[in-house]
């Protein structure tokens, strides 16, 4: 347990400490689908559960998979996931609220929550969806699709925003979509300005 957390600290130290040395030493890449350069940017991922959770993992995996080799994706942003029996850069976990509050004090067991290199998608949001899609009629699938890709961009670097985009009034992938959407149309891929990655 003690060892566990002391790994868990260790980790938080240094994907801080790489974040920090990347952004001083002229790393922040800034990735386009309509960029010259062509350059993409390779991330193998695994996927596994933690704790008891009632969702299919084989589900889960097809899901995941499907959404981030979908052309709307971070595919957009010259990201390429390939999947890996284990030992990827980004662990794709669906894992029982208990395990995602007990991840780190910022994660909660009402919620996903990405832990670098680990995102944990909440078993309960993963059969449930949330109130915010559910009230508007959004489909679980769209929900799925919007929970990975938002954690997974906190994994390509982001953090959040809170404004629409002014043209169309969707939601970023960003927003935290999942606790309200101000305002917003509920959207499931990343926006345009979207389509950067940093510190990986
Ligand atoms: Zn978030």
């Amino acid at each position: 347990m003690l060892e566990g957390l002391v790994g868990l600290l260790l980790q938080a130290e240094i994907s801080k400490a790489q974040i920090e040395v990347q952004d001083s030493v002229d790393s922040y890449y800034v990735a386009k689908a309509d960029s010259a350069t062509g350059h993409v940017i390779e991330v193998t991922y695994d996927v596994n559960s933690r704790g008891e959770i009632a969702g299919d993992l084989e589900e889960f995996r097809n899901v995941v998979a499907e959404t981030l080799s979908d052309s709307r994706g971070w595919v957009r942003a010259n990201v390429k996931f390939t999947e890996v029996e284990n030992g990827g850069r980004l662990h794709m976990v669906l894992a029982a609220p208990a395990e995602v509050a007990a991840a780190s004090s910022g994660c909660s067991d009402k919620l996903s929550c990405t832990v670098k290199p680990y995102v944990y998608i909440n078993d309960d949001r993963w059969l449930g969806g949330s109130d915010s899609y559910n009230e508007l009629g959004v489909t679980l699938q769209n929900y799925r699709r919007m929970v990975i890709n938002h954690e997974v961009g906190h994994f390509l670097g982001h953090g959040h925003v809170t404004e629409c985009e002014t043209s169309t009034g969707l939601a970023p992938i960003m927003l935290q979509q999942s606790t309200g959407l101000l305002g917003c149309k509920p959207n499931s891929w990343p926006l345009p300005n979207e389509l950067w990655v940093k510190g990986i």
